[in-house]
Formats: structure tokens, sequence, C-alpha cells
């Protein structure tokens, strides 16, 4: 049977750019997530990916929104830029990825404490780079329209 699975991705932009890893099994260049754990929401395992995986803390941003609602018992949550639905083919089997593909920002607390298993080669790459970057097409399009959203937005 297929797993479905949802997932929460931070495209991080900083200074025009943005911040990418590269993916050895998948030799291209992808933003930072992953899995949501159990009583994790999407946003907060964006965060924890982005963490994790790159040794930055971010915060979600909301672009075209000014304020969320929010009453005692409701509150609204930040719009992801894409929800992307991906086939992923593991060696365990299939499973079908509802991933929340946010855009963050840098909150200004940098380090460097990638763990050692998931350090992996870092970049930033600026809106220019874009279409000659290794990557899937699905990916260049979703960071395009980061860096259009967020030039919009200011
Ligand atoms: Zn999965």
């Amino acid at each position: 049977m297929v797993k479905k699975c949802i997932c929460g991705t931070c495209i991080v932009l900083n200074d025009q750019r943005v911040l990418l890893l590269w993916h050895k099994k998948l030799n291209a260049w992808l933003p930072p997530g992953g899995h949501t754990e159990q009583n994790e929401t999407p946003q907060e395992t964006a965060i924890r990916e982005t963490l994790e995986e790159t040794g930055f803390h971010v915060r979600i941003l909301n672009p075209g929104s000014s304020e969320l609602i929010t009453d005692s018992n409701t509150k609204e949550m930040p719009k992801p830029l894409a929800i992307m639905y991906e086939g992923v083919r593991y060696e365990i089997g299939e499973h079908e990825h509802f991933d929340m593909v946010y855009l963050a920002e840098l909150d200004g607390n940098e380090n460097s404490s990638v763990e050692d298993h998931e350090k992996t080669e870092l970049r930033w790459f600026g809106e220019e780079d874009i279409s000659s970057l290794d990557t899937f097409d699905n990916v260049k399009e979703v960071l395009q329209r980061a860096f259009e959203v967020a030039k919009a937005s200011k």
C-alpha cells in the first residue's frame, strides 16, 4: 500500500539568495525539508529540518497577508508557497508526499551545528542561477515563484 505523508519544506531567502543543499542520492540541489514527526505541525517540521540540515534557524513567512486570523480556539496558519504532491519511491516502498513548501527567512541566530549525518554541501543561489541549476523542473518553478512572491511583498 502506498503510504501518504505530510512533509514540510523551507525555501529560505536571505538578501535575494536562496539556501539549497546538494542531495547526493537524487543528484540535485533541493531546499531543506522532510517528514512530519508525531505531534508536529508542518511548519515545525520545516523549521526543524532546516536547522538539522543547514544549521540555520528560520522563521516561516506568510506572504500576501498582513495578519493571521485568530480567536480563542482557532488560528489561521501561514500559507505555504505551494503544496506539492510528490510520488516518492523508496527501497521499502512507495510514498505519496503532501509537501507544504513555505517561504522562510533567517531569524538571526545563525549557527553551524549541522548534524554530522546530514552534513552536505550548502550553497546560496541567486535568481539568475535558477535556470541552470542541477535540479528538477518543479523545484526550479517553485524557487522562481519564491523570488517573485518575495519581490511582490516588499
Ligand atoms: Zn513519506
